[in-house]
Parts: C-alpha cells; sequence; structure tokens
C-alpha cells in the first residue's frame, strides 16, 4: 500500500503514520518529493488496510501497489521521476548522461588516455571493468584490485565519476573506494545477497537486464537495492537473447519507454555489447537517445585492434567527441541535455 500524505501534511502527522504502519508489523519507507511525502507499507496488504489510515491526520489518500515490484514502481512516486545526483552530475529527468570508457581496465596508459579524451569530449562518467565477468574461465578476468588504482587515476585526472562493475560481495570494499556507480552486471541481475549488499552500501548503482529477463524480474531486481534504503538506481538494458542470430543479442528499444510507464527510475541503455560491432554503435545510440533514454553507457577504446576484451564493438577514441555530438542532437529530440559537472 502506499500512503500519499497531504501537501501541508507535518512532521507528526508523517511520524505517527509511520508508527502505525510499523504497528500492524509492516515496513514504512518513506519518499519526501518537493511537495508531497509518499509512504511506503510494506507488509501484509490486509493488516495496513485495517489501520483505516484513509482518515488519518494529514493522509490524502491510500493507494494500493498491485505490482510485485512496490519501491521501483511508478505509483509509489505518484508519477514524478528520480532524478539520482552523482558529483554534480543528474541523472534521469531532463537530463541525459554519458558514460564512456573501455570495457575492460587493461594498462595505466589505455585507461588515462581514454579517460581524458572522453572527458575532453565532454562525457558525463567514466567507466572500466576491473573484475569482468568472462564466458571462459581461461579468458583474462581483469586486473582487479590494480585495475581498481589505475580508475582512481583516472578520476583524479579528470574530474569523471567512475562506473564501475561489482560481481563479488567479497570485493565491495575496494570497489566503494573508487566507485561512484557500482554496475551490476546481466548475469548478476539476479545475484540477489549482491543486491541486497549493494542497497546496504547507499551507493548508486546500475543494474544491467539480464540476458534472458523480463522487465519485471529487472524491476525485482531494482527492489532488493531499493528495499534496503538505497535510492540510487539505474536501469539499464543491454540486449536479450532472442531467436535472432544475425546479432548478438537484440537492443529491446521498446524497454525505453515501456520502464519509464512501469518505473520512476533511469533507464540507461548500452548499444555496445547487443551487436557485439562497432559499427552498429552509433544507430542504436540515437534510436536509445531519441527514445527517451536519461543515458548511454558505451564502451570505447583507443586502440580497439588491441583490446583484451570485447574489442570489435569499441568505438575509437577518436571518434568519441563526433559520436557524442550526434547522440546529444538525438537526445535534444527527446527534450534532454547533457550532464555535466555542475
Ligand atoms: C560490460 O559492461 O563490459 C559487461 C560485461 O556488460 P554485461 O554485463 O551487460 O554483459
Ligand atoms: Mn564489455
Amino acid at each position: 500500500m502506499m500512503i500519499v500524505m497531504q501537501p501541508g501534511a507535518t512532521e507528526s502527522d508523517i511520524e505517527s503514520v509511520v508508527e502505525r504502519i510499523e504497528s500492524c508489523g509492516a515496513r514504512a519507507h518513506l519518499s519526501r518529493g518537493e511537495e508531497v511525502t509518499v509512504i511506503g507499507a510494506i507488509g501484509d496488504r490486509e493488516h495496513v488496510q485495517r489501520l483505516g489510515l484513509e482518515g488519518h491526520a494529514g493522509v490524502q489518500q491510500v493507494v494500493p501497489i498491485l505490482r510485485p515490484y512496490k519501491l521501483s514502481s511508478n505509483q509509489f512516486k505518484s508519477g514524478e521521476r528520480s532524478v539520482i545526483e552523482i558529483d554534480g552530475r543528474r541523472i534521469g529527468g531532463e537530463h541525459f548522461s554519458m558514460i564512456a570508457g573501455p570495457c575492460t581496465v587493461e594498462s595505466r596508459d589505455q585507461v588515462l588516455s581514454t579517460a581524458e579524451t572522453v572527458a575532453a569530449a565532454g562525457a558525463s562518467m567514466f567507466r572500466g571493468g576491473a573484475y569482468k565477468p568472462r564466458s571462459s574461465p581461461y579468458s583474462f578476468q581483469g586486473l582487479g584490485q590494480e585495475g581498481l588504482r589505475l580508475l582512481a587515476e583516472a578520476k583524479e585526472r579528470t574530474g569523471l565519476p567512475i562506473v564501475t562493475e561489482l560481481m563479488d560481495a567479497r570485493d565491495v570494499e575496494p570497489i566503494l573506494e573508487v566507485a561512484d556507480v557500482i554496475q551490476v552486471g546481466a548475469r548478476n541481475m539476479q545475484n540477489y545477497p549482491l543486491l541486497a549488499e549493494i542497497g546496504r552500501t547507499g551507493r548508486p548503482v546500475l543494474i544491467k537486464r539480464g540476458l534472458s529477463s523480463t522487465l519485471e524480474e529487472l524491476l525485482m531486481a531494482a527492489e532488493y537495492v531499493l528495499k534496503e534504503g538505497n535510492p540510487n538506481v539505474m536501469l539499464c538494458e543491454r540486449g536479450i537473447r532472442t531467436f535472432e542470430t544475425a546479432y548478438r543479442f537484440t537492443l529491446d528499444i521498446m524497454a525505453i519507454p515501456m520502464l519509464k510507464e512501469l518505473s520512476h527510475l533511469p533507464v540507461i541503455v548500452d548499444p555496445s555489447h547487443a551487436p557485439g560491432r562497432r559499427d552498429m554503435v552509433l544507430p542504436l545510440s540515437l534510436a536509445a537517445a531519441a527514445a527517451g533514454a536519461d543515458g548511454i553507457i558505451v564502451e570505447v577504446h583507443p586502440n580497439p585492434e588491441e583490446a583484451i576484451c570485447d574489442g570489435p564493438q569499441q568505438i575509437y577514441a577518436e571518434e568519441f567527441a563526433a559520436y557524442l555530438e550526434q547522440v546529444e542532437r538525438a537526445a535534444a529530440v527527446a527534450g534532454k541535455v547533457l550532464s555535466a559537472a555542475a
């Protein structure tokens, strides 16, 4: 159930609604908007209904949330969109974020030169994996802590916030020292203990849709983070498995408007991993931006022919500025402006 407070509700009205909810064994989840405070009551619906909160001081409305995900549901925020702030950059609403960088942290030169190039072109954040989920256990698994150290250096040089993947909850401490946004990879979207652990850190998180996951499953993954009290969740469409074999994955553009109808969370699109080849990265990015995505996470490499991982899909660093200019124009069609440091 969702309890929408009146715009003029006092702190003591809010506190006493929270107490009533907790008195029946449910959990109260507060969300303060600019005008309206909404309290999510999570627990047995009948118990909450019996409290008769409609008549309580300061309460405007009690609305049942019918979907299995509650905190990530659009109903929870009464249609208001979540805007996440990361080091002065805004994600969501009318802001468009460009997250760019290599698939994998390979060397100091590669990381620093890519970070400098994408920063100079106006990227919003820098991506790069230090821990890599590889299909083969014999493939390069990432530089680990040394990779994190290089990401920290890239951040120090460019000021760009860092997006990097956490695969194993045992690595959460070193990741927290560097990551402004923790990436949950497609293969870990249903790793519920990992999601809950990230929820407890409070650090912004980008959750990639699983290879064969429905949008509802993606929103339930977000729910695991939100439930721990971390509101800073971004959803990411990165391509799903279909019967089509002409490309690696099918980028589900329809997921963008659909997720926005179902949820208040920002929607980011990864145009690199679905095609697996760089010539499709621009058209997919334009489509995503024009369809209203809140941002893009794209792989960029100074010398993709020599990349250890995902070489064929990484766009050339020297072409990144021209790429970003075109994507910005598509984002403008959807009424969005590139997000940079305030
Ligand atoms: C990546 O971003 O490099 C990555 C491994 O992505 P995904 O989890 O979507 O495959
Ligand atoms: Mn990759």
